[in-house]
C-alpha cells in the first residue's frame, strides 16, 4: 500500500482522502511526530496508510503542508544531468555525476517564500530522492528498495555567487537560506508505474519554462544513489536533487524578481508554489 508523507506544524502526517492524518496518533504512538523518524521507519508506513479509517484529522486546505524533510544529514545536488541542459550551459556531457552540496539550512516548504539575495537568482525544477535506509555501496538493483520516496524540489541558484570563483563553487550559490524548496510531500516509490520515467515542469508567472522527463537523465536514480553510497554512508532522510532539465533563466539572461511566482510540478507528486520576495 502506498503512502504520502507530509508535515503540518512540524508534525509528520499521512496525506490521504483529501486531508491529513496525524502519524503519531494513527500509529497508536508507535511512531513519533518527528518527520525524520517517520522517514527512517518508512517500511512501516505502508501498513499504517492501509489502515487509515474515518475522516482525516484536517483538510489539506486548512493545514498547509510544511517542510517534509526538516533535518537531513546530507543534501546532494547533481549538475548537468540532462543532455539538453548541459548543451544550453555550453558544457561537455559529464562522464561521472557532477556533484555538489546544498546545505540543509537552505530547505523550505512547498509554499514558502524564496527570499532573493540578488538580481541573478534562477529556477531549477528537479526530482528529489529521499533516502529511506542507511546504506553503503548500494548496488544499482537495490537502490529503489533503499529509497523512502520521491518529492519535488527547486534548486534555486544565485548565478553570480555560483560563478564568482574559478572553478565555480556551486554549493554556495545554491545554499542561500530559502534556496531549496521541497515538497509538497514524499510519495512512496510503489505509486509510480516507472520511477525512472517521471514528467516534471516549471512555470514562472504562468509561463512554462522547463518541461522534461526523468527518463532523459544522463545518470539515473539507481546510478546516482549507487555512486554516492560508494563514497559515503547514506542515511534516512538524505536528499539527492537529481539535476534540472533545460530552460533555466541564466542562458537567456532572465532571472527571478520580487513578486514572481515559481510553480514546480512533478507527475504523481504534486505542485509547489513559491513566491519570490525581496530580502528585507
Ligand atoms: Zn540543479
Amino acid at each position: 500500500m502506498a503512502f504520502n508523507l507530509g508535515c503540518v506544524n512540524q508534525r509528520a502526517v499521512l496525506v490521504a482522502n483529501g486531508g491529513v492524518y496525524d502519524l503519531e496518533r494513527h500509529s497508536g504512538g508507535k511512531i513519533s511526530s518527528d518527520p525524520m523518524q517517520a522517514i527512517a521507519r518508512n517500511a512501516e508506513l505502508h501498513e499504517i496508510a492501509a489502515g487509515l479509517a474515518g475522516a482525516p484529522d484536517g483538510a489539506l486546505e486548512a493545514a498547509p503542508l510544511g517542510l517534509c524533510v526538516p533535518r537531513p544529514q546530507k543534501v546532494f545536488g547533481i549538475g548537468l544531468n540532462y543532455k539538453a541542459h548541459a548543451a544550453e550551459s555550453g558544457m561537455d556531457l559529464p562522464t561521472s555525476p557532477v556533484t555538489f552540496t546544498k546545505f540543509p539550512s537552505c530547505l523550505v516548504g512547498p509554499t514558502d517564500d524564496i527570499v532573493l539575495y540578488g538580481p541573478t537568482s534562477d529556477w531549477e525544477v528537479e526530482l528529489v530522492v529521499v533516502i529511506g535506509k542507511r546504506g553503503r555501496d548500494i548496488a544499482k538493483e537495490d537502490v529503489w528498495g533503499a529509497v523512502a520516496g520521491l518529492t519535488c524540489g527547486q534548486d534555486i541558484s544565485e548565478r553570480t555567487t555560483q560563478f564568482a570563483a574559478k572553478p565555480p563553487h556551486f554549493d554556495l550559490g545554491k545554499s542561500f537560506d530559502t534556496y531549496g524548496p521541497i515538497g509538497p510531500m514524499i510519495v512512496s516509490v510503489d505509486q509510480f508505474d516507472n520511477p525512472d520515467d517521471i514528467g516534471l515542469s516549471c512555470d514562472v508567472n504562468g509561463e512554462r519554462k522547463q518541461e522534461s522527463r526523468t527518463s532523459e537523465l544522463i545518470f539515473d536514480v539507481p546510478t546516482l544513489v549507487s555512486y554516492l553510497s560508494g563514497i559515503c554512508t547514506l542515511e534516512p532522510g538524505d536528499l539527492i536533487f537529481t539535476g534540472t532539465p533545460d530552460g533555466v533563466g541564466v542562458t537567456k539572461g532572465t532571472f527571478l524578481q520580487p513578486g514572481d511566482s515559481v510553480v514546480s510540478i512533478i507527475e504523481g507528486i504534486g505542485t509547489m508554489t513559491n513566491g519570490c520576495v525581496e530580502r528585507s
